[in-house]
């Protein structure tokens, strides 16, 4: 198969493709999403295969309007509306129960489904020439870093999908936030662009799923799938360092063996004596979110070995930016002393 390269201009065709049952890799202010007609099954499974993704992890249904929530779920709760009236579109996902329509390959069996309505003009044009819904995981191989930019999603891809559509690089650069509202209390399962802080300030008190910042126990079961694989890993080995910003540079610096790496902030680069990348400034976790990915695709490409980060700040977007960096560790953290 040749992957082909599509900008705005060939949006219709992309929608063709996606009628006729093919996959096509799609901006969003996420990340890349790649994407097939949400009801057709067989699509559905080969987004599976092209990915390498495990069959037990759900994907992300995509709509560009609201009154298309009924065709995918039984029973639309009034939260929902409250958090789709305050952050659709954009990169809030809501996990609600079924309807009977959705084929068990895009919920991969549970009987909830996730949903979200992305605010990227050329996802919302993608989706309404298509004339039906987008089911879409991120556009990266099963493990690796999210695509943020139509090149990592060739990267990754090319050969195994139809099409790729350019829309630039993603705004948000992490995956969307991920929010249950099939139990009692509403449920974070993944951090994102729309932070706790903002959906509280809407529906209330939350609850934080445990695997949101830590390890699942062994035998726990995950209340997200995905959160139990591996995940955004590059090829390098990432270990977290906790400590102050003079714990930091003196552990880096004191590392001799060659192949070693910084993943930091603006305000360390200039104080490192190795190789480093960015995140972007201490405080902005906004620009950490957008860089993240392509600084652990960048690791990869300098042939590094370890790479040691610098440990971001949890509040808001930065929570989001933890959750994604302790699964590249493979929750490898260091407390420095
Ligand atoms: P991706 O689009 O690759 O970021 O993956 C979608 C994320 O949403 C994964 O972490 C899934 O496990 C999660 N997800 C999708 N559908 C559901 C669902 N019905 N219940 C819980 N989590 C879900
Ligand atoms: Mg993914």
């Amino acid at each position: 198969m040749v992957t082909r390269i599509l900008t705005e201009k060939d949006a219709a065709q992309a929608a063709k493709i996606i009628k006729n049952g093919g996959l096509v890799a799609m901006p969003t202010e996420t990340v890349y999403g790649l994407g097939a007609d949400a009801f057709n099954k067989k699509a559905v499974a080969d987004i599976f295969k092209a990915k390498g993704r495990p069959m037990d992890n759900p994907l992300i249904v995509h709509i560009a309007k609201i009154e298309d929530l009924k065709l995918l779920v039984s029973d639309i709760p009034e939260k929902a509306i409250a958090l789709a009236s305050a952050f659709w579109p954009g990169p809030l996902t809501m996990v609600m129960p079924k309807a009977d329509g959705v084929p068990d390959e895009v919920s991969a069996g549970l009987d909830t489904v996730a949903v979200r309505y992305p605010s990227h003009p050329l996802a919302e044009t993608l989706i309404l020439l298509s004339g039906t819904l987008i089911a879409a995981p991120s556009a990266n191989l099963s493990g690796s870093p999210s695509p943020t930019e139509a090149k990592h999603v060739l990267n990754d891809l090319n050969g195994r999908i139809d099409a790729v559509l350019d829309g630039g690089s993603c705004e948000v650069g992490l995956e969307s936030t991920v929010i249950s509202l099939v139990g009692d209390r509403p449920r974070l399962l993944r951090p994102g662009g729309v932070t706790v802080e903002e959906i509280e300030g809407v529906i209330g008190k939350i609850d934080i799923d445990p695997a949101v910042l830590d390890r699942l126990k062994q035998g726990e079961k995950a209340a997200s799938p995905g959160m139990k694989y591996k995940h955004y890993a590059p090829k390098a080995s990432v270990v977290i360092l906790k400590g102050s910003d003079e714990q930091y540079i003196r552990y880096v610096n004191d590392r001799k063996a060659g192949g070693v790496c910084a993943i930091c902030y603006d305000e360390d680069a200039e104080r490192l004596n190795v190789p480093f990348f960015s995140l972007g400034a201490k405080n902005d976790a906004s620009a950490q979110a957008k860089n993240l990915f392509s600084v652990l695709r960048s690791v990869d490409d300098s042939g590094m070995k370890i790479a040691y980060a610098h440990c971001p700040d949890i509040n808001g977007v930065g929570l989001a930016v933890y959750n994604r960096l302790i699964r590249a560790a493979g929750f490898e953290v260091t407390h420095l002393a």
